[in-house]
């Protein structure tokens, strides 16, 4: 697929991560919402929401496991934070995304 982040995963695209497994990709974004602002995606080209099925189950358990490892690394339990999956119009890049994002805001997502 073409979209920016299976380039990034490719590596066509320079781009330090902050976490890799051989499912997920870990990096900053870069126009950040909040103080934290990290983006939690999957290697495996999938759109969105609607293309998750059962298959997906060790994915989406990996996924929120990163980012519970995330939200201790960056020290957030004590403070605001959310996990944000846009879908729809609401969706930028389609392709399956999890923004972690955590103490102030700075606008809307
Ligand atoms: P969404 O609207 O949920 O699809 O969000 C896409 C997010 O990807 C936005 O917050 C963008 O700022 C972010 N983004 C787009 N390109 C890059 C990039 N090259 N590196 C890091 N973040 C990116």
């Amino acid at each position: 697929m073409d979209d920016i982040f299976c380039k990034i995963i490719r590596k066509e695209i320079p781009k330090e991560f902050i976490y890799e497994s051989e499912n997920l990709v870990v990096f900053p974004d870069i126009n950040p919402s909040a103080d934290t602002h990290l983006l939690i995606i999957p290697k495996k080209h999938l759109g969105g929401i609607q293309d998750l099925t059962k298959e997906n189950k060790d994915l989406l358990v990996e996924i929120y496991s990163v980012v519970n490892m995330l939200v201790k690394q960056y020290n957030l339990s004590g403070n605001l934070y959310r996990v944000v999956v846009n879908g729809g119009k609401a969706q930028h890049v389609p392709h399956l995304h999890f923004h972690l994002l955590g103490g102030v805001w700075k606008k809307f997502i």
